[in-house]
């Protein structure tokens, strides 16, 4: 069982029931809709896609919403506009008759006054990169280029160094995540979130709406990893986004981010995920570059709860094969290692904590090849992940919301059975449920953290049981 799970950005390459079908055949735990492309007309059909297939061939792919967030984007464009080196052009939020340099016009009315504090002005994560010569009167901005391209339609924009006037939930934004709380998405992701308050802030709404839709914040901007302690106490996970995080920090500064990150995350418990280009040559190519090949181990060997794939998936030309490759690096590392240090900083307490502490230790001392763990808030399993013992975790469920939320957690495989007021009788269910998803084996030893009977009423208790 692989312990790492598969995020799949699903776009046009994708979208359909066979292509999701594909997707989930190869490995696909979480399936992304990027909210910064698409009607809620076309992310209602990839979301009717996913539901059926889960429907059809009793899986639980979980729904992750990305938000747009506080983007700033070039215009739309009939035809890609060419520009050279060391050429001056014009940004400018409205146009500009009879200005004889390109224009590119950007959606943000207040890039003027924001880029004097900028550093550069980068294009798609830094394909392109510009800097600043004057600011005209009437809000325009002229900048050089400092390298040859194309600028198409919709290009993404990071100004690094300058603080962002926007709020990093946009109007549209908050339409976006109610839509994706009457739908029953499972997570939504926050793009350029900055501070712990605005986290709160789309967690009250939820809350409001009614919805159990779990947060992740994006971690993408300066402001963000200065924040980091007070972010991920309240959010429900996070990830490393980094394509912008790249861009608005120098990109040599990814890396110890990244795993300061990641350690951070798991000393609190809370999910994280390592994104963005990493497998970015098979959008092109059916085979990884070695360096890829080791950046998705790397995330293995710090034990990130998900890898992510991006253009991979949505557009690119090997979109199963993309899935297929990162999945055999995530399990062949995985075999490589044994049970993982807990990071420093680590202090679980409370009586999950002591129920995963002792089945993870038990589980060692009688070989016991998973843990089996019944539950009904996925508060348990959750607990046994965060150990990173490197087994795996089988958790049972009744509940399909809570099975597809365990899918953001390291380790842990969630099956649905139907819980009895019997725990003898669940521990049945249980043991048919893995049996048949050939996931345990008759005979073996296995440590099981269930609800057993105690006098009138029920205690739950960490055993080992033989596989009937
Ligand atoms: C990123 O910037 O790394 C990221 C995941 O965000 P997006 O793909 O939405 O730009």
């Amino acid at each position: 069982m692989r312990l790492t799970k598969i995020i799949c950005t699903l776009g046009p390459a994708t979208h359909t029931p066979e292509m999701i079908r594909a997707l989930a055949g190869k490995g696909m735990n979480i399936a992304r809709l990027n909210f910064s492309h698409g009607s809620h007309e076309d992310h209602q059909k990839t979301i009717d896609a996913v539901k059926q297939v889960n429907a059809e061939d009793n899986r639980s792919i979980a729904l992750l919403l990305d938000t747009k967030g506080a983007e700033i984007r070039t215009g739309d464009r009939e035809s890609p506009i060419a520009i050279t080196k060391n050429q001056e052009v014009v940004f400018s939020s409205h146009a500009l008759p009879g200005e004889t340099r390109p224009v590119i016009i950007v959606n943000y009315e207040s890039f003027a006054k924001d880029v004097v504090h900028a550093t550069s002005i980068l294009l798609d994560n830094g394909v392109m990169s510009f800097e600043m010569i004057a600011r005209n009167a009437d809000g325009s901005v002229v900048a050089r280029s400092h390298d040859d391209g194309h600028i198409g339609s919709r290009r993404h924009v990071n100004l690094p160094g300058a603080d962002i006037s926007l709020p990093s939930m946009m109007e549209k934004d908050w339409s976006d995540l109610e839509f994706g709380i009457a739908q029953g998405v499972d997570y939504v992701a926050l793009s350029f979130i900055r501070t712990a308050e605005e986290v709160e802030e789309v967690a009250a709404f939820i809350k409001k709406h009614g919805g159990t839709v779990k947060t992740i914040a994006k971690i993408e901007t300066a402001q963000a990893v200065a924040n980091i302690d007070r972010i991920i106490a309240v959010s429900d996970g996070i990830m490393v986004a980094r394509g912008d995080l790249g861009a608005e920090l120098p990109y040599q500064k990814i890396p110890a981010i990244q795993d300061m990150i990641v350690s951070k995350c798991r000393a609190a418990g809370k999910p994280v995920i390592v994104a963005t280009q990493m497998l970015e040559s098979m959008i092109e190519n059916p085979m990884p570059t070695r360096a890829e090949v080791t950046d998705i181990a790397h995330a293995v060997t710090t034990r990130a709860d998900m890898t992510m794939l991006s253009a991979e998936t949505a557009v690119g030309k090997h979109p199963a094969e993309s899935v297929e490759a990162m999945s055999s690096i995530l399990l062949e590392t995985e075999q490589s290692q044994g049970p993982a240090e807990m990071p420093a900083g680590s202090h679980a307490t409370g009586e999950h904590a002591a129920l995963a502490d002792a089945a993870v230790s038990m589980a060692f001392s009688v070989k016991s090849p998973a843990i089996l763990v019944l539950t009904r808030t996925g508060k348990t399993p959750i607990a046994v992940s965060r150990l990173r013992s490197n087994l795996p975790i089988i958790a049972l469920t009744e509940s399909p919301g809570i099975q597809r939320m365990l899918q953001a957690y390291h380790g842990v495989t969630a099956l649905l059975i139907v819980f009895d007021a019997d725990p003898e009788v669940t521990i049945t269910h249980a043991f048919s449920a893995a049996k048949e998803q050939g996931l345990l084996i008759s005979g073996e030893k296995i440590v099981l953290i269930s609800d057993t009977r105690a006098g009138k009423g029920t205690v739950h208790t960490v055993h080992v049981r033989k596989v009937p």
